[in-house]
């Protein structure tokens, strides 16, 4: 690690002037930006807390449900407002990482998290642009641990994938982030904030511009997010990162497979260069009996594009069961509950319809 400087500002606003996410770097919960720059991947010359002067708040006003960026992940998945009512939001804290990350991670920094890749992450990776030359070769396949590497959105090249959970269910249920800058505020979709590497990127981009800071993320509530879980599959039963994982939400008019489904939310995990949405399930869903056909038929179309890199084909194959198991048990049960999650986590089986 090199030596830095460190500023505590007083203000969020004097906070912001600060920040320019290269040199001067935003310090919240830590755990990412810290490791990274033991391993000097990141290298600011000034770090900036911004925990103290972030928002902690959770608030559930009319039919909005907003963050604010300083929150953790732990409080906001045992918050009153989403304990029981929320199931995606809480699954999709409590499936990622270990309760001390979680209890110091923020909601802002979660989204921000870098791709896993150890060889993107490493600091002796060779700059984007001979990497891109070299990654349609067959021995740069065998340099790169592949295994963190995207099969949506990679435009047919070797990107690393968007490590996190939680931002799964932010665009799946049409969230919006709050940026905070010196003088001005701005509102995003999340689908917006995040962007596909471009040709000479290895993994995503997010529409933040320096001196910007994430001050809040909301959503819309719906009846879909009611009915809502967060399915996850992991090489260990907790505290690993997705191989593929689903936000998924239905609202359904009747029941069981002759009810029509009015709305849909997919997004997919672990897979994609960003956090996933499937606009292609849902237009394959909605408006659609809840057929077991109609789900094979969403994820199969979801999982059309896909392009995944050698040795990866078995993560299609996963996404689409993992999509078809997460809607029939919205259709057939409804969320997962506490204790299902729990023991997902703790490796132990459950009854999973
Ligand atoms: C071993 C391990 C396992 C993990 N497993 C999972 C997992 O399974 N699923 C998962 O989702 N995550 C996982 N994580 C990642 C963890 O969730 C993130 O490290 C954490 O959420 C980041 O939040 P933070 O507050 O610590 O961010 P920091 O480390 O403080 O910051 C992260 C980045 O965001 C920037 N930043 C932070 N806050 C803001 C803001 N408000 N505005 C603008 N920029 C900001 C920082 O400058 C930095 O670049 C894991 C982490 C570890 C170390």
């Amino acid at each position: 690690m090199i030596p830095f400087e460190f500023a505590s500002p007083k203000t969020l606003s004097e906070a912001s002037r600060e920040v320019d996410h290269k040199s001067n770097m935003a310090l919240a919960g830590g755990t990412t930006l810290l490791d990274l720059m033991k391993l000097n991947v990141l290298t600011p010359n000034r770090v900036v807390s911004i925990a103290p002067v972030l928002g902690k708040e959770v608030r559930l006003e009319r039919d909005t449900l907003t963050i604010e960026a300083g929150c953790t992940m732990a409080k906001l998945a045992d918050h009153e407002a989403i304990r029981d009512a929320f199931p995606v939001i809480r699954q999709s804290l409590i499936t990622a990482a270990s309760p001390q990350i979680r209890n110091m991670a923020t909601i802002g920094g979660n989204l921000l998290q870098r791709t896993r890749s150890t060889y993107f992450r490493h600091p002796d990776m060779a700059p984007p642009e001979q990497s891109f030359e070299a990654e349609t070769e067959e021995k740069f396949w065998h340099r790169v641990d592949l295994s963190s590497a995207a099969v949506l959105g990679n435009n047919g090249r070797v990107v690393g994938t968007y490590p996190g959970d939680f931002a799964n269910t932010v665009v799946a249920f049409d969230g919006t982030v709050h940026l905070q800058g010196p003088d001005n505020t701005r509102t995003v979709k999340a689908r917006d904030f995040y962007r596909k590497p471009s040709e000479k990127e290895i993994q995503y981009s997010v529409d933040l511009k320096p001196g910007e800071l994430i001050a809040a993320i909301s959503l819309p509530v719906t009846p879909a997010l009611k009915q809502s879980l967060y399915f996850k599959v992991r090489e260990r039963s907790s505290y690993a990162f997705a191989l593929a994982s689903v936000a998924a939400g239905l609202e359904l008019e009747g029941e069981g497979a002759s009810a029509t489904i009015r709305h849909a939310h997919v997004a997919f995990g672990g897979l994609g260069s960003i956090p996933w949405y499937s606009s292609a399930a849902v237009l394959a869903l909605e408006g659609e009996p809840a057929t077991d056909e109609n789900f094979e038929k969403a994820a199969q179309t979801a999982l059309a594009e896909a392009a995944p890199p050698p040795g990866n084909e078995y993560r299609v194959r996963l996404a689409e069961r993992s999509l078809v198991r997460s809607l029939r048990r919205l259709r057939d049960v409804g969320p997962y509950t506490d204790a299902e999650i729990w023991a997902m986590q703790h490796g132990r089986a459950v009854n999973q319809s």
